[in-house]
């Protein structure tokens, strides 16, 4: 095992070896995509479990240096004993692997982060190291707290749906127009303050700007209410009680940071403050915090992330030791140089080039599609070509920046018979039944849960209706009980006379479903749920009648079953009903997304983040697609767009594919878009391109403008005629964006980039 971790550290270059054996204290990587961030953080790691901290304790005669625990290790190598000060002083400060707590992004990276830990560490002190999610870490804390800050322990995780309902609730209860003030603006004025860490009461406080901000503040507090009645969090309060909890219970933050006296966080640049704040409760006095990040990948500003916390870790914790990581081991140079010509038109980074022993490798092949289809065609045709030679399709990954562009390239690649899988979109957790029988689930582990029960309480249709519910709804309020309670006694409310039988009925369900719970395993539970409430004899009497999607339907529930057996398999005796709810609930995008099966993969560039493939394709390379439509009127939304597109061309390892599309059905619409400025950003030298044959054609018979008006009358994005793209004279700024293209091919030529410099705005005109 030993001489296996050597063999990692042999591999490793100076400054990553550097920030490996950087024990104790702040230590801030920060480095480009590709350069080994994340291979440092699992190597650090395994030193520390492995070798130790550096630091002497009090009784030995000095901090043992790098030299020191090269000694140690070469003792180790070679069978020699090595001198036993040194020995006893490393072994006793070897870091118990108990004592760690890697923080990453999504599942899927933490589960990478325990995989390489099991391999390097050995299965026992691999698992023990804890490496998780924000947000599973956060539940993992709340568990055991949630009591403090007044919750139950079996709380239940709201996803979005669960959320608008209980906005529905309140907007009914403050009387609020969803026309005046929409719902989703309101959520997600509550997720920045979250993010931020403003409570409602603070909200309420700040002298509110307009009459919205002080409504919104209301609701925000309403719906904090009603939350913690149905004993409920939503996924940003995940993160925010926490800080709360450890902000003001001593005893909990104490107790954490004792347990965790190394913590490590991967891909730093995206946390939010809220995130950072956790971070800063966590970290004990001895101030082992070792975050690792890039700020040209910051990616998530609109969630809330903050460049700043990675440029003020400095400052926050005295005695940084910061460490820049400069070669890139991913990718070619040709790749490499392409990001790094892009992201060099930042203006708000710390600015860092990376460079590559890698090769040259091919150019990057950029080719212009006359449509959807037509670029879907192309990237099949060189998949398949890679195929012919040996290649396999799970080395290819298409990926784009919304997730409506996957449509067209998933139904070409159907039709064409070529294996993917999409990452996102319509997940099975979110299919109607599923979350049914999840919601039955969840009031049993949970009889709290009020938004939950509302979900099912008439699904399958058993006669209770919505004024019946309102009145168990008022009632419990009155009473200060769970409307389940009301339920169970509903023979005593004569405001309930009506509905006593279908509620008693009800009420007896529930109580079987408790009992299964009790007396039966996790799957069988499952089973019973989709049984006892009727749900399976709903689905088959549809079936019978002809509905199309019943049989589907039938067959997700099955699906269900089996996730749940999975589960159960997984975990062992430790599987519990509150384990599984919160693992679905806490399953991203991303994580659906199995590597073992030999398909091509398709996602967002967002969920990208972290990962490498050998091919990529970057799809849809058009303005007012990349960078998207809304952020073009700011420059720090553009560069933000920009860091993604970075984030999207250092993913590739062999080669990379860009392509756009002249024209291109979006939502519904036929757009025609101008190749995005990324792709003029990249020098030509770096680039080869080629374009569709029917786009050749085409030019030879009067050039584009005319084509264009020949064959679509009145374009809908205000495509105006003839005049060519560099000599246009509306331009971005004066709206009208897709404003002609030229007669020449090579739009990649500088000559059309004859504005730039002059600033956004007046840049591509004329
Ligand atoms: P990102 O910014 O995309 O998260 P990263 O900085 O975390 O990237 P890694 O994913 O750790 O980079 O490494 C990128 C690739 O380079 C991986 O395939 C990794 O195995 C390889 N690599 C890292 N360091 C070395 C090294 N010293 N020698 C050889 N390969 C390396
Ligand atoms: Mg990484």
């Amino acid at each position: 095992r030993d001489t296996y971790i050597e063999k990692q550290f042999g591999r490793l270059n100076d400054m990553q070896r550097q920030a490996v054996f950087t024990t104790d204290g702040p230590l801030l990587i920060l480095a480009g995509a590709g350069s080994g961030k994340t291979t440092v953080l699992v190597n650090r790691i395994a030193n520390l479990i492995r070798f130790g901290s550096a630091h002497g304790s009090k009784q030995t005669p000095r901090p043992a240096t790098e030299d020191d625990i090269k000694a140690l290790r070469n003792a180790i190598m070679t069978g020699t004993a090595a001198p036993s000060w040194l020995d006893g002083m490393l072994r006793q400060n070897a870091v118990r692997s108990w004592n760690v707590m890697a923080i990453t992004f999504t599942n899927k990276a933490a589960g990478e982060l325990k995989e390489r830990l099991r391999r390097m560490l050995g299965g026992e002190e691999g698992d023990e190291v804890f490496a998780s999610t924000f947000h599973s870490a956060c539940v993992r804390i709340l568990r055991r707290w949630a009591e403090e800050i007044g919750y139950p322990r079996s709380f239940t995780i709201y996803d979005t749906d669960d959320s608008q309902r209980v906005m529905k609730a309140v907007y009914k209860d403050l009387n609020v127009d969803d026309k005046f003030l929409p719902i989703k603006a309101a959520i997600n004025q509550m997720s920045r303050w979250k993010d931020q860490l403003v409570s409602p009461e603070q909200a309420l406080a700040s002298p509110a700007k307009d009459t919205k901000g002080a409504l919104t503040a209301r609701i925000y507090a309403a719906y904090e209410k009603r939350l913690k009645e149905a004993g409920a969090f939503d996924f940003d309060d995940l993160i925010y009680q926490t800080v709360q909890l450890l902000a003001e219970h001593k005893d909990v933050r104490d107790f954490y940071q004792n347990k965790y006296r190394y913590l490590l966080v991967d891909e730093y640049q995206d946390t939010s403050v809220a995130q950072f704040r956790l971070v800063s409760l966590l970290t004990g006095p001895e101030k082992n915090i070792c975050v690792v990040g890039d700020d040209d990948q910051s990616i998530y500003r609109f969630r809330g992330a903050t460049i700043e916390n990675i440029l003020n870790f400095e400052r926050i914790y005295p005695g940084t030791k910061t460490i820049r990581l400069e070669q890139n081991y991913r990718s070619t140079s040709n790749i490499l140089n392409a990001a790094n010509c892009v992201i060099q038109h930042n203006t708000e980074r710390k600015g860092k080039t990376l460079w590559t022993s890698n090769g040259e490798g091919d150019k990057v092949q950029v080719y212009t599609a006359e449509n959807e289809q037509d670029e879907a065609s192309h990237i099949a045709d060189v998949i398949g070509q890679h195929l012919k030679e040996g290649g396999h399709l799970a080395d290819h990954a298409i990926l784009y920046r919304m997730n409506a562009q996957s449509a067209p390239i998933e139904s070409y690649f159907t039709r064409a018979g070529i294996p993917h899988k999409i990452v996102g979109g319509q997940r099975f957790n979110d299919r109607k039944e599923v979350k049914d029988i999840h919601s039955y689930m969840s009031i049993v582990a949970n009889p709290r849960d009020d938004v939950r029960l509302r979900r099912i309480i008439n699904e399958p249709a058993r006669k209770i209706g919505a004024t019946t519910v309102e009145v168990i709804a008022d009632l419990a309020a009155q009473e200060g009980v769970s409307m389940l309670d009301i339920i169970g006694h509903a023979d005593q409310y004569a405001k309930l006379s009506r509905a006593v039988m279908p509620l008693l009925k009800f009420w007896q369900i529930y109580q079987r479903l408790q009992d299964s719970l009790e007396t039966r395993t996790l799957d069988e539970f499952a089973a019973d749920v989709i049984e006892l409430t009727g749900y399976k004899a709903m689905l088959e009497a549809d079936a019978a009648k002809g509905h199309e999607d019943a049989a589907d339907r039938l067959q997700n529930l099955g699906q269900l079953v089996n996730n749940v057996k999975n589960y159960c398999d997984q975990h062992g005796e430790e599987a519990t009903l509150e384990g599984y709810l919160e693992d679905i609930a806490l399953i991203s995008d991303i994580d659906s997304y199995n590597e073992s099966a030999d398909q091509v993969v398709l996602m967002t560039i967002h969920s990208a983040k972290g990962l490498e493939f050998p091919y990529v394709f970057l799809i849809g390379m058009e303005e007012g697609v990349f960078p998207s439509e809304m952020s073009k009127y700011s420059e720090a939304d553009l560069e933000e767009e920009r860091r993604l597109a970075y984030v999207g061309i250092t993913r590739a390892k062999k080669e990379l594919y860009i392509s756009n599309s002249v024209s291109r059905m979006l939502y519904g619409r036929t757009q025609r878009n101008e190749p995005s400025r990324f792709l003029r950003e990249i020098e030509p030298e770096y680039i080869e391109e080629t374009r569709s044959p029917v786009l050749e054609q085409r030019s030879r018979f009067g050039g584009w403008g005319d084509s264009y008006r020949d064959t679509v009358p009145g374009g809908a994005s205000g495509y105006s005629g003839p005049s060519g793209w560099g000599r246009s004279a509306s331009g971005y700024g004066s709206g009208g964006y897709g404003s002609g293209y030229s007669n020449r091919s090579g739009y990649l030529n500088r000559e059309y980039n004859a504005g730039e410099g002059r600033g956004f705005g007046s840049a591509y005109a004329n």
